[in-house]
């Protein structure tokens, strides 16, 4: 699964950066563009199965959902939908460029003040 391999990259950051920082991960936000294919629920499905074990337990995931911005290379208009287009809305062409809608990254993170992380032990 797509989301999963996703999840798994952002998990991999927050762990490298709640280390760095010797930090606990109370939350993480991350920019979704419609193009990049990501389901939100999957990934927060996925985002949360994969920190169960892991010192990112109980943090959240937040998915900020970016629009797609595109530029018509006909009549230069800018057209921004959340929805995954291929037209210009003003002319019909299909001659677009897209600037934005592709993103999929890690915006910030935001840190605990404990400083501990600890791995979660299974108790015995
Ligand atoms: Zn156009």
């Amino acid at each position: 699964m797509h989301e999963f391999s996703i999840a798994s990259n952002i998990v991999h950051s927050l762990l490298d950066l709640a280390e760095e920082h010797d930090q606990e991960v109370i939350a993480a936000t991350v920019a979704v563009g419609p193009m990049s294919m990501v389901v939100p629920e999957l990934l927060t499905y996925a985002y949360e199965a994969l920190t169960k074990d892991t010192p990112l337990a109980g943090s959240e995931l937040h998915i900020q959902q970016v629009p797609i911005t595109a530029q018509c290379n006909e009549c230069g208009a800018e057209i921004t939908s959340s929805q995954p287009f291929v037209k210009c809305s003003e002319c019909g062409s299909l001659n677009l460029k897209i600037k934005a809608g592709y993103e999929l990254q890690l915006v910030s993170a935001e840190l605990g003040e404990s400083g501990e992380i600890t791995p979660d032990e299974t108790p015995s």
